[in-house]
């Protein structure tokens, strides 16, 4: 856990699982550029292969895939890791396609055509929001108040208050909401 928030941390590592050869070129490149590691597969078997045996910190998944609909790598995916970011990317733009996505298990999407700057700003949205989440969860400010998770406390100048178990979570998940 300490090694994310050292002076050098090691390349954050991408899957991308994307049959289009054009998008996987222009991911890899800008991906790259960005200082991130990457690998593509192009089908869902060879990308749940990879994501096991390499173990990325992110995966980009194309749900439109020739062996397998991408729904069903998402579950999987998810079922093998609990944990690992996933980014859809999906042709479809209907919003029924895009809860489904999240409901499989995925953290966030980008609509085809989407732009890749768009996206890895997403990328770098969650690996900041993990890093919070992992290192600084003790205390936190919202609306001015400043909480304390470990104390269950929360305080605003000279008024402080004791906050039930649910109080705090709730507080948690505003924090989480509000980025
Ligand atoms: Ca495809």
């Amino acid at each position: 856990m300490t090694s994310a928030v050292s002076e050098e941390p090691a390349k954050k590592r991408i899957l991308v699982i994307e049959d289009e050869p054009d998008i996987v070129r222009g991911l890899r490149d800008a991906l790259e550029f960005e200082g991130f590691e990457v690998q593509a597969r192009g089908t869902g078997t060879e990308g749940l292969t990879a994501a096991m045996e390499w173990g990325p910190d992110a995966v980009l998944l194309d749900l439109m895939l020739p062996d397998d609909n991408g729904y069903r790598v998402c579950e999987t995916l998810r079922q093998r890791d609990e944990t690992v970011p996933i980014i859809i990317l999906t042709a479809k733009a209907q919003e029924t396609d895009k809860i489904r996505g999240l409901d499989a298990g995925a953290d966030d999407y980008v609509t085809k055509p989407f732009s890749v700057a768009e996206l890895i700003a997403r990328i770098n949205a969650i690996f900041r929001r993990q890093a919070r989440m992992a290192h600084s969860d003790e205390t936190f400010t919202i609306g001015g108040w400043q909480i304390n998770a470990r104390k269950h406390m929360m305080s605003r100048g000279r008024t402080s208050k004791r906050l039930t178990f649910y109080e705090l979570e709730v507080l948690k998940l505003l924090r989480y909401k509000s980025e």
